[in-house]
């Protein structure tokens, strides 16, 4: 698998005062897998002079960008931090995040996953109002498209709701004011957000993970459209006026978030289970072993040896210490990649006929070689099946999901695929079971079937 997420956020209000620095690298560093490029913290103190936000951020993961120095340095009750991988804007420090920004009416700092899709129109009325400027990042026109409001508005809340009504594309977004907290989730829901509390910290993240990594309990996901604020007077909600039909991102699920994570009230390791059980119901396979992909090919292996029988092993050790670097963009050069991260236990799959489950199929390049070093490995048979639909569109919402004419799947037929990775059989989870992943949740496939949700 060779897609990416772009981003997590995650977002904390201590009404005791507390610094909250330390548990946003906490909760950063659990949702590292959703960004790897840079990372960023930006914190105030709720009980400080208005608009002193401070801000770290630079390349890297999020034990490179922060030392104990440098968090216990930032001080500050409330706070935001953010992960990156990019695809809009380029691998540049620029664009890390968080944004922090003064303005006539004071200070914001903000944080987003996702991808404004009239982030250009947006840009270029900007421009002609003088705010933004030919380098400016799609967080920096966010930003700007609030404070525009603000200087219209009485609170910032009021000022997130009407710039959101501009905006289209997937997106979760946290922003800190100098005394609240705000969050709001695209009105289709295609990004993940989720509030959750611990003692008398409010917390609202990417992934429930990060909450329960730090310490928190889950209260409850953020609504598709839902703005949240949260002051030292509590919490309150409020709509972006857009009546659009729910469209969650179905590769959450499948691929990007962590197996360990709850959204939209599905267990992201129960969804993967189940296509590995649809899998085996409607695509099975003579075999002796069901092996899969560290690490979302698991839950679904599991899923389809529980389906079909057939015994499951863990063929594969991952080394999860390889950084971002490895990832080339030559096709020899990601198949080099794929030895250093993957390798297989000697003895497991020699002489067996194996059922080999990986989370989508991109290029064909990764598969082709661990289909490869299964066969050197003394495996006699490597039946592929896949817990998606073929990638055919990219994404427009956020995921680097590669143009057409770069996805195997687009441009050949399912036998030729087969054919192309060296495997003796394969297939995909059929687009129609797609809803029974996700326990009937609705959810967003454009990338697997060019139905946009967002008009
Ligand atoms: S197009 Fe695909 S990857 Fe992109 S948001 Fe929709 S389901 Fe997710």
């Amino acid at each position: 698998m060779a897609i990416h997420e772009e981003c997590g956020v995650f977002g904390i209000y201590d009404m005791t005062g507390r610094n909250v620095a330390g548990d946003i690298y906490c909760a950063l560093t659990a949702l590292q897998h959703r960004g790897q490029e840079s990372a960023g913290i930006s914190v105030c103190d709720t009980h400080g002079p208005m608009g002193n936000i401070s801000t770290k951020k630079g390349m890297g993961l999020v034990s490179e960008v922060f030392t104990k120095e440098t968090i216990e340095g930032q001080k500050g009750n409330l706070g935001v931090g953010h992960v990156r991988y990019s695809t809009t804007g380029g691998s540049r420090v620029e664009n890390a995040q968080p944004i922090a920004m003064n303005y006539i009416k004071g200070s914001l700092a903000l944080v987003h996953n996702g991808n404004i899709m009239n982030a250009a129109q947006l840009k270029e009325n900007q421009m002609y109002r003088g705010q933004a400027h030919y380098t400016s990042s799609d967080t920096e026109i966010l930003a700007y498209e609030i404070i525009s409001e603000r200087t219209k508005c009485g609170c910032i809340e009021d000022a997130v709701k009407l710039a959101s009504q501009r905006l289209r594309g997937g997106y979760a977004c946290l922003i800190i004011s100098p005394r609240k907290l705000i969050g709001v989730r695209d009105p289709y829901g295609i990004k993940p957000l989720i509030m959750g509390k611990r003692g008398d910290s409010y917390m609202l993240a990417s992934e429930s993970a990060a909450i329960v990594s730090s310490g928190g309990e889950v209260i409850r996901d953020i609504k598709p459209g839902e703005i949240i604020t949260v002051t030292k007077d509590g919490v309150k909600s409020d709509h972006i006026p857009l009546d659009v039909k729910p469209a969650h991102c179905v590769f959450e699920y499948i691929y990007f978030a962590r197996v360990d994570s709850v959204i939209d009230g599905v267990s992201v390791y129960s969804s993967r289970v189940r296509a590995g059980e649809l899998l085996a119901k409607y695509s099975s396979a003579e075999a002796d072993l069901v092996i899969g992909v560290p690490d979302s090919g698991l839950a679904a292996a599991k899923g389809y040896a529980d389906e079909s029988g057939i015994p499951f092993a863990l063929a594969f050790h991952k080394n999860s210490y390889v950084g971002r670097s490895f990832i080339k963009p030559t096709d020899s050069e990601r198949s080099d990649a794929v030895r250093m991260k993957l390798s297989v236990t000697p003895g497991i799959v020699a002489g067996k006929r194996v059922v080999l489950i990986d989370d989508s199929i991109v290029r064909g390049t990764t598969m082709r070689k661990i289909v490869a070093m299964l066969r050197e490995a003394g495996a006699t048979e490597v039946h592929v099946r896949v817990s998606s639909p073929p990638f055919l569109y990219p994404c427009y919402y956020g995921t680097d999901v590669p143009a057409t004419g770069q996805l195997i799947a687009a441009e050949h037929s399912v036998e030729e695929v087969c054919k192309n990775i060296g495997a003796d059989s394969l297939a995909y989870l059929r687009l129609e079971d797609l809803s029974e992943v996700t326990f009937g949740l609705p959810v967003g496939s454009a990338c697997l079937d060019s139905n946009c949700p967002v008009s």
